[in-house]
């Protein structure tokens, strides 16, 4: 594989830069060859072992004339390729500046870090969109998004792109257009929440219960395991707002882990559009669940 960083050093945003990464790329067979692309770009090294404290490191300097990458592998091989793909992004963006003398190192929480604000924070959102564009970039995605949102698209983007459950779901959520969330949980306790933009609010917090009426409280009593279909839930079961109805699709696992996404029908609420031709709303005047 050849790749030219040169080309790449004007491009300093995430997005771009990725999709800069691909361009040079062309047609790739997923997933994504996430080493070999690091080595074309000049990562001498990458050794994935079993680390404690910390997720990933990149040895570098500030002109980037060297680079070598450290992934731990005892979250899996799939995390371990998101922070192969994370710390080769603080390689790219030339201006995020050294976490020490000898580099950047990087630990669980910055590989979830999304918000805008310190600069360290800021770095570590930067690498993170870096990783999952180069990864799972939005042109591939839709080959495996269903007319409807569905976590088994997820479970399939999981497979194909060779990424973590939980990213493929996070992933998807951005990529679709209707108001999604995803409630991650355990034993039916809230573990966490990510929703997009349109979603309303949801009055849940960590080591929060399910809420009772929630067919996801019921999957989870009964050890059901694999995927429901969705389901409309009881008004209020997930947010204040009794005018929005919420349908839910759970999948849980034999281990007790289960992520339930949320679709909110926001149509009493938001703008109507006077044409109708919004495909969203078309669909859920005919759900298809
Ligand atoms: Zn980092």
């Amino acid at each position: 594989m050849s790749l030219d960083r040169i080309d790449l050093l004007d491009v300093h945003q995430p997005g771009p830069l990725a999709r800069a990464v691909h361009a040079q790329l062309g047609e790739v067979v997923l997933p994504v060859p996430v080493t070999e692309i690091a080595r074309a770009l000049d990562i001498s090294e990458i050794r994935i072992h079993d680390l404690d404290g910390f997720e990933g490191m990149l040895l570098t300097d500030r002109r980037r004339s060297v680079g070598a990458i450290l992934a731990n592998n005892k979250n899996g091989r799939h995390r371990a390729r998101f922070t192969v793909a994370h710390e080769l992004g603080h390689f790219l963006m030339e201006h995020h500046v050294l976490s020490g003398e000898t580099g950047f190192q990087c630990c669980a929480n910055d590989m979830r870090e999304t918000r805008e604000g310190r600069r360290h924070q800021k770095q570590e959102t930067e690498a993170n969109q870096f990783a999952i564009d180069l990864l799972a970039p939005f042109p591939l995605v839709d080959g495996v998004l269903s007319t409807d949102p569905d976590l088994r698209d997820a479970q399939r983007m999981r497979d194909a792109f060779d990424l973590s459950l939980e990213a493929s779901v996070r992933r998807m959520i951005e990529r679709r257009p209707e108001p999604l969330a995803a409630v991650w949980s355990k034993d039916a306790q809230v573990r966490y929440t990510v929703s997009s933009d349109s979603f309303p609010y949801i009055p849940l917090k960590k080591g929060d219960r399910l809420p009772q009426t929630s067919q996801a409280f019921h999957v989870q009593a009964n050890n059901k395991t694999g995927f429901t279909e969705f389901w409309n839930a009881p008004t209020i079961t997930w947010t204040n707002r009794p005018e929005v109805e919420i349908f839910e699709q759970t999948r849980r696992a034999p281990s007790g882990f289960a992520v339930t996404l949320l679709w909110a029908d926001m149509t009493e609420d938001s703008d109507e559009d006077e044409d109708g031709d919004d495909p969203y709303h078309r669909e859920l005047d005919m759900p298809g669940f």
